[in-house]
């Protein structure tokens, strides 16, 4: 594969059009868009819209006459339509680890007698910190985390929901989600599931797997911006029935009737908490509608097409210096690939340095996303041309670049 090649690919990409649309900085390959992705051109000017126009100029009464109050439907409806779900089923509320709490306490709530919450070790730690909360609030109630290997096989007839993460965010290892829904119901236990590194960049099908329940992430992949509000799907059968333990204002039949007893919509707005972030929910749905207009198949297709081309081109290139693959090539994958080095973080900063952003994840992992909207295929190419670079001449091994940041 030479560079020339990788143009090629792009020549015939049928989403290169879509780099257009945002403007990322000059000299910069930007591989972290699956742990903060960039602003659509679009999003910056909505954003200015609604605080000049709508916050400046309209105020309160924008609740109304801009729709503020609908957003979190309009935007989740949205946000169905790139996970398989339908347009009643998802909503945007809090963050996803909020959200997380909020469905897992309404899966006990589903499953009276069931007092197990199964999970896999090494899940993303706010996953397994909220279910030892949960576990922690509710006399009875336990959370066993098992090897994924032996998750299949540890659902029981105690386990009263399964919560698991469609693509591990280290590893990129992708469930079937179909297979494993399946897996849980046949014991009649339900399953959660978070798509945080799956919305936006995988053909997640929630109804077409049977799924339960899930949440997700809306500023990775679906370029909601820094903290973007989150959203939830909740299955329609599910509706009605699953409680909330969050009972705000928001998720009231009447909110605006000011009772003073909760009564819960019966729908998805029984989900939402209290008022909804707007300017968050602007960009969002900004970076939502861009995505709407890519197909989800050519979106993953793209983006494992880029993942293997960086797999291939740094097991040629930079085996030799330590550098391993620590995502399984012939597993299911999301669109993130894992290398380990020992020295991880100070080779991610030389690279940051050299205008490749990559990032660390603790004990050894360097970790690379593979956004399709932005991302060409020569873009993967001159970023392995560069951690070779760095690599072949030490260029990591500084003090400076061993420095850890609060952030990496
Ligand atoms: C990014 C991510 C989250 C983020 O949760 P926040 O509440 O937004 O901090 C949760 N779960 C997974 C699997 C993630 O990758």
């Amino acid at each position: 594969m030479t560079r020339d090649d990788a143009l090629a690919l792009d020549a015939v990409d049928p989403l290169a059009q879509f780099r257009d649309a945002f403007d990322l900085p000059k000299g910069v390959i930007y591989l972290d868009g699956n742990s903060l992705g960039p602003p659509a051109k679009t999003a910056l000017a909505r954003l200015a819209d609604v605080g000049a126009r709508e916050w400046g100029q309209d105020l309160i009464r924008s609740w109304n006459v801009n729709g503020w109050i609908d957003a979190p439907l309009r935007v989740g409806g949205k946000i169905a339509g790139l996970i398989g779900a339908q347009p009643n089923e998802v909503t945007v509320a809090d963050s996803t680890s909020v959200n997380l709490f909020k469905l897992a306490a309404g899966a006990l709530s589903l499953q009276p007698g069931r007092a197990t919450i199964l999970s896999e070790t090494g899940n993303f730690p706010t996953d397994l910190y909220v279910l030892q909360g949960l576990a922690a609030l509710l006399p009875g109630v336990e959370l066993k985390a098992v090897d994924a290997d032996d998750l299949p096989a540890a659902i029981d007839e105690d386990v009263a929901v399964v919560v698991l993460t469609e693509v591990h965010y280290k590893s990129a290892r992708r469930w079937d989600m179909a297979a494993l829904t399946a897996a849980a119901h046949a014991k009649g236990a339900l399953v959660l599931w978070d798509l945080s590194h799956s919305a936006g960049a995988v053909a997640t099908d929630l109804n077409g797997s049977g799924a339960d329940l899930a949440v997700g992430c809306g500023y990775k992949y679906l370029n909601g911006g820094p903290g973007a509000p989150a959203f939830l799907f909740v299955a329609e059968r599910h509706q009605g029935a699953i409680r909330s333990p969050l009972s705000g204002w928001m998720g009231h039949a009447e909110p605006f009737a000011f009772d003073d007893a909760y009564r819960p919509a019966a729908d998805i707005r029984a989900q939402i908490t209290g008022t909804p972030p707007i300017l968050g929910l602007a960009a969002l749905e900004a970076g939502v509608d861009l995505q709407l207009q890519a197909d989800p198949a050519l979106v993953e297709a793209k983006g494992l097409a880029l993942a293997d081309l960086f797999i291939e081109l740094a097991a040629e290139r930079c085996a030799e210096f330590g550098v391993a693959l620590a995502s399984d090539r012939s597993a299911r994958r999301g669109l993130h690939v894992a290398l380990t080095h020992p020295e991880g973080y100070a080779i991610v900063q030389a690279l940051m340095a050299r205008g490749v952003v990559g990032d660390f994840r603790a004990p050894d992992v360097l970790r690379f996303g593979f956004s399709p909207l932005f991302l060409s295929f020569a873009d993967i190419w001159d970023a392995v041309e560069i951690l070779h670079d760095v690599l072949a001449t030490a260029a990591w091994d500084t003090e400076a670049f061993r420095a850890r940041a609060a952030v990496t």
